[in-house]
């Protein structure tokens, strides 16, 4: 892939610090970042999170001031929770989004996603969106997993045991990979970009990708999309937060180029505030990100145009975490890659075996003996029977499989995603406990924290393993189901009055703005996302002019025809 450096300088406006300015560096903004770099822009990517190299990265994640993201407690790692009453969101924040932290599962989602949600008829998306899935998949290195691990085995006969055996399948990954059989930890000049990428060495199935990969083998946005983007002179600015964007000039609809402001995310006192100007911006920092953003920016009047969906049809991927901890196991259950294989139990229900390497103990923290039933209190006091009496059954046994030490070794994490209809609404409002500002907060009908089939397959690998059933304690406790997967928000629809971009990703009311993240998915996919949210991006960045071409008036039209026009790669 060999880089035309800095192509159509004619555009360049010295005017502007930047011809585009990119918010963040996860799946979209390295999409976005890349291409526009490579049409000739000058680019540059505003990222909050830090950057990371295998020598930095946490051995594991009792290293919680490399692995958790508090900066205001001085944890300056890639990992971030946030709890909201709705839902528990796990997210990545680093030089490379959630890439850093992701365990590399890839799936296209089935068709039928594209026929339902706003999105629905607005461009022919079944054969548009293969093209822009292959871009994706080559970029990402997506690879078919060759290192099945014990959890997958076991993933495999619990699934023969519930006559889902033959849907058992390895899945698609984005890690350096060894033939079958052969072993991992050998270094190669770049694999993947014909010579212009770095070097990579091949996986030694460490079951380590969510604690970001020390060994160079997981293929992380900082070694492709980014790296490429840097190449043909894009800026990264780390550890770098967007506060604030507005027209300059006091153009309402930004067709005279935007004003950035920035603040230093990391440090305490002095915030390093600084402003840049540009003639086009990206909003690439996740659902959450992008919609903390928008809000703020509309709430200010900074950007008061956008459309009062936002926060709407926001998403969880219809998630549920489950586990089974198998104490005292002979095989370690750590080894593999993290997630290594996957079943489906029904048409709506799909399993994966997910796993943290061994040491990587913390979030056993968060699990507890799974409980059926209804949510609410019946089920909070039939889990505290439960607890109560497993105590005493088998004290022993018990606290064992409660303490953290020797979980990742001993235990199987099961990630339930159902592609079914649930919603929730994200809003702009001042928190009860804290009303001095405003703040992002979820509300609607609360998204099912209970998945029966899944409950129940989760019994039949318990039983099948000598294990014991576990679930996430906000999921009992407080009915808050947990999910890695938030979607939605600023979702793509055929004018403003559906959604916030139309479907080439351009903010309506806005000249030359974009949203390429998780935020622009308008359904849910039932699958783990990052391979679509690439390939919306790959497709909204191929409509764009190169920047010898271009007049710098690309906005939103809207009730636009199915067909696609003219995309330039
Ligand atoms: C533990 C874990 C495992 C996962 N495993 C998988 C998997 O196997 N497969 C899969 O498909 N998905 C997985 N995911 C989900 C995946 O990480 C996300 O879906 C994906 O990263 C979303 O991409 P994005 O482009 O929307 O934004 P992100 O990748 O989240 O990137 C957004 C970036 O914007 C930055 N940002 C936010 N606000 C600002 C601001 N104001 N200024 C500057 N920067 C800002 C953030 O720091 C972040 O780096 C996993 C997630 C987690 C947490
Ligand atoms: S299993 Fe280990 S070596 Fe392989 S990609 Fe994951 S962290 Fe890297």
């Amino acid at each position: 892939m060999a880089a035309k450096v800095n192509a159509g300088l004619a555009s360049r406006d010295p005017e502007f610090d930047f011809d585009f300015v990119v918010v963040g560096s996860g799946f979209g903004g390295s999409v976005a970042a890349y291409r526009l770099a490579e049409k000739g822009y000058r680019v540059a990517v505003m990222e909050m999170g830090r950057r990371w190299t295998p020598e930095t990265l946490p051995r594991t994640s009792w290293s919680l001031h490399r692995w958790f993201w508090r900066p205001k407690l001085g944890l300056r790692g890639f990992f971030n929770i946030r709890y909201f009453r709705h839902v528990t969101i796990l997210h990545g924040c680093a030089v490379g989004g959630g890439s850093i932290t992701y365990a590399t599962t890839l799936l296209r989602p089935p068709d039928k996603v594209w026929q339902s949600g706003s999105w629905t008829g607005l461009a022919a998306w079944e054969s548009e969106m293969p093209r822009h899935y292959e871009a994706a998949g080559r970029m990402l290195g997506i690879t078919e997993n060759t290192i099945l691990g014990p959890a997958d085995h076991l993933l495999r006969k619990a699934a023969n045991e519930v006559g889902a055996g033959a849907t058992f399948y390895r899945t698609s990954v984005a890690i350096f990979q060894a033939a079958e059989g052969e072993p991992g930890g050998n270094t190669f000049p770049d694999p993947f970009f014909g010579g212009d990428g770095p070097a990579r060495t091949t996986c030694i199935g460490c079951g380590g990708c969510m604690m970001g990969c020390r060994h160079g083998a997981k293929n992380t946005l900082d070694l492709n999309y980014l790296y490429l983007a840097e190449k043909q002179g894009t800026r990264i600015f780390p550890e770098t937060k967007v506060v604030d964007v507005k027209p300059l000039d006091g153009i309402a609809d930004g067709s005279q180029g935007y004003e950035v402001r920035t603040v230093r995310s990391t440090s305490w006192f002095a915030t390093e505030a600084r402003r840049f100007t540009c003639r086009g911006v990206v909003f690439s920092a996740s659902a959450l990100g992008t919609l903390d953003l928008l809000f703020h920016l509309k709430e200010k009047a900074y950007l008061p145009r956008i459309s009062s969906q936002l926060g709407k049809h926001f998403r969880t991927n219809s998630e549920s975490l489950l586990a089974v901890r198998i104490p005292g196991s002979q095989e370690d259950l750590s080894k593999g890659v993290a997630i290594g294989s996957g079943i489906y139990v029904d048409e709506h229900t799909h399993i994966e075996a997910v796993r943290y390497p061994r040491g990587s103990d913390t979030m056993s923290m968060l699990t507890t003996i799974l409980t059926g039933g209804v949510p609410g209190p019946a089920r909070v006091a039939l889990w505290l029977r439960n607890l109560v009496a497993a105590l005493v059954r088998h004290p022993f046994r018990t606290l064992r499989i409660l303490q953290p030490f020797g979980w990742a070794r001993e235990n199987v994490v099961l990630l339930c995603m159902q592609a079914l209809e649930s919603n929730l609404e994200m809003c702009w409002r001042r928190p009860w406990f804290w009303p001095f500002h405003k703040s992002l907060a979820s509300r609607g009908q609360k998204v099912p924290t209970y998945i029966p089939r899944a409950n129940a397959f989760a019994e039949t690998f318990a039983r099948l393993t000598g294990g014991t059933a576990m679930s996430m304690i906000p999921e009992i406790l407080f009915n808050i189901p947990g999910t890695a997967h938030c979607l939605g928000g600023c979702v793509i629809a055929h004018s403003r009055e559906q959604g916030v971009v139309d479907h080439h990703n351009r903010l309506f009311g806005y000249k030359n703005m974009y949203v390429c993240d998780g935020s622009v998915v308008a359904a849910n996919l039932g699958v783990n996302p990052s391979l679509t949210i690439t390939a919306l991006a790959e497709r909204a960045m191929s409509f764009i002019r190169p920047a010898s071409e271009t007049d710098w008036n690309d906005s939103a039209e809207s009730h636009e025809s199915a067909a696609s026009t003219n995309p330039t790669h």
